[in-house]
């Protein structure tokens, strides 16, 4: 394992005096300057692998020196962050500089050997699936690979059940005769191997395939949803019914995608072989607020009475539901009632970035969430989150497959066993229970699912419009989009910034 220690705090103080081209106002080089291209090979997996570019407990000359230097500045080492950090180094020829807030890299694909020896997730299970090539092959440069199709099953009143609910869940819940009309009923009506959404069978006049409409909707669905976004039932939207299918076939595998498995050394150790390059450097530890900010450029913004970043911190959210239906809303928080200059101030695009209270003209890629950049000045963004707890046990498995969800009891929505996802076998095993919850934005919690609806979308849009105008600046991720995305899609998304950015000419504006 790969330890990474806290970097020191940096003040606007610690500016250097020389500059570069990522700042207006001059140059100064202090990365190495080779070219290296194809997969960065021969790491022992040993810290000092890493000690060129993996900056630890760094002083602050070291932050300042190589943000002074930088052409790209990078903010978040998940996925998002991570690839496009290669790109830009590899691909761009560019000097990078990634920022990460925790003291790792990774992002929530992160993950480590507990005590037990058994390599687990700390930000919730991740199993690698795509149907891109390009990306598959990318990340393959990084990583081997591990053959791994996911099962997932749910527990319904004690009897495992595959999901996607597919024919061998039917014969396990019906009786024979029954289970059998339901399978030739689907057949007939939507062909094999389709995924039915449940509403077309809810929307359907057929009597079987209603009552396995029904069936599915009370037992996998209905109690699952309220517990993973906090909501009564009357509050889920019909919407979301409508994205749990139906399988009309016999395959158990969750994923049914042409790649999936899991990056054979773990998650980290791709992260690792993604980062190390002599052009990137990676500052751990440190909330990039610390040194970049945004401004208007003229004098009367730099006063920071009349900036409506400092004006008083809004309230938190209260913690309703979500979920297209009426969850929390990021107007909860908004503040508005309280903003003397409007909200033509308040919504003022930014017309500068600041890295250590300097001009920055290079690029700024920022995987982070919008609302925090800007000081939450429309209020939170809402998120829901997550509790994980762990348990070792001295027996090879506790569960029959990777995954049970908990459909119709229970506090927690699934447990996870990681030796079937690592192929460990050291006679014991870790399991770990997931407990969603409010976001409240409390320090340390970690925002995870984004709320969709048009409220919380409209509230993104207008913290999105705060960028709009900046030269170089570019979101990107689930948290600067505000959406979910798989890794395979994040992945994608930042090659394609990477073409846009690196193959074929500028962008004047964010993305
Ligand atoms: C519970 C759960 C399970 C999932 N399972 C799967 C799965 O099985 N398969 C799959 O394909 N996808 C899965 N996903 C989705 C996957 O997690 C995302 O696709 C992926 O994490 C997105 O990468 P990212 O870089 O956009 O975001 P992140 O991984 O969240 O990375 C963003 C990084 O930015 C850092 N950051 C934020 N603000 C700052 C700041 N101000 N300064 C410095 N650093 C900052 C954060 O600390 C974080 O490390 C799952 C998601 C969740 C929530």
């Amino acid at each position: 394992m790969v330890s990474y220690a806290k970097n020191n705090r940096h003040s606007a103080s610690s500016a250097p005096e020389a500059s570069h081209p990522g700042f207006a106002d001059g140059s100064v080089d202090s990365f190495a300057t080779e070219r290296v291209s194809g997969r960065a090979g021969g790491s022992t997996g040993d810290p000092a692998d890493y000690s060129a570019n993996f900056l630890t407990g760094d002083s602050a000359d070291g932050l300042a020196g190589d943000l002074a230097s930088a052409d790209v500045i990078v903010v978040g080492a998940g996925f998002a962050g991570a690839v496009l950090a290669r790109e830009a180094a590899e691909r761009g020829g560019q000097k990078v500089v990634v920022l990460e807030q925790r003291p790792h890299i990774g992002g929530n694909a992160y993950d480590e050997y507990d005590a037990a020896g058994i390599l687990v997730h700390r930000y919730g299970p991740h199993i690698f699936h795509t149907n891109n090539r390009r990306v598959f092959d990318y990340l393959s440069r990084f990583c081997d690979w591990r053959a791994y199709d996911h099962e997932v099953l749910a527990d319904i009143h004690g009897i495992y059940t595959p999901v996607p609910f597919n024919f061998n869940s039917i014969e396990r819940h019906f009786e024979p005769e029954l289970a059998t009309s339901i399978i030739q009923r689907l057949l007939q009506t939507f062909g094999a191997d389709a995924k039915v959404p449940i509403i077309d069978l809810r929307n359907s006049s057929d009597a079987l395939l209603l009552q396995l409409a029904d069936f599915v909707y009370v037992n996998v669905f209905s109690y699952y949803t309220q517990k993973q976004w906090g909501l009564t039932p009357e509050q889920i939207d019909p919407s979301v019914t409508a994205r749990v299918p139906i399988y009309t076939g016999r395959d158990n595998r969750y994923f049914t995608d042409t790649y999936q498995g899991m990056p054979r050394n773990g998650y980290t150790k791709l992260f690792e072989e993604l980062l190390k390059h002599p052009r990137i450097r990676v500052h751990v530890g440190l909330d990039a607020q610390e040194v970049v900010r945004f401004d208007y450029g003229d004098v009367e913004s730099s006063d920071a009475s009349k900036d409506p970043r400092w004006r008083e911190e809004p309230g938190r959210n209260a913690s309703k539901g979500p979920c297209g239906g009426e969850g929390p809303t990021a107007s909860d928080s908004a503040v508005e009632a309280n903003d003397p200059g409007g909200s033509d101030a308040l919504d003022r695009p930014f017309e500068r970035i600041l890295v250590l209270e300097r001009p920055f003209s290079g690029k700024l890629i920022y995987t982070g969430p919008l609302d925090l950049l800007a000081d939450k000045r429309f209020g939170l963004l809402p998120y829901r989150s997550l509790d994980f707890v762990y348990k070792t046990y001295e027996q090879k498995h506790v569960l029959p497959c990777g995954t049970v969800n908990y459909t119709v009891d229970k506090e927690y929505t699934r447990i996870t066993e990681f030796t079937y996802l690592t192929g460990q076998e050291l006679g014991r095993t870790t399991i770990m229970e997931e407990y969603p919850r409010a976001f409240e934005g409390a320090v340390g919690q970690i925002p995870y699912y984004a709320i969709l609806n048009s409220e919380n979308e409209a509230a993104y849009e207008r913290y999105r419009g705060l960028f709009a105008k900046l030269d170089g600046f570019f979101t990107l991720g689930r948290l600067a989009e505000y959406r979910y995305y798989n890794m395979d899609q994040i992945v994608a998304r930042a090659l394609e910034l990477a073409d846009r950015l690196f193959s074929f000419g500028e962008l004047r504006h964010g993305a």
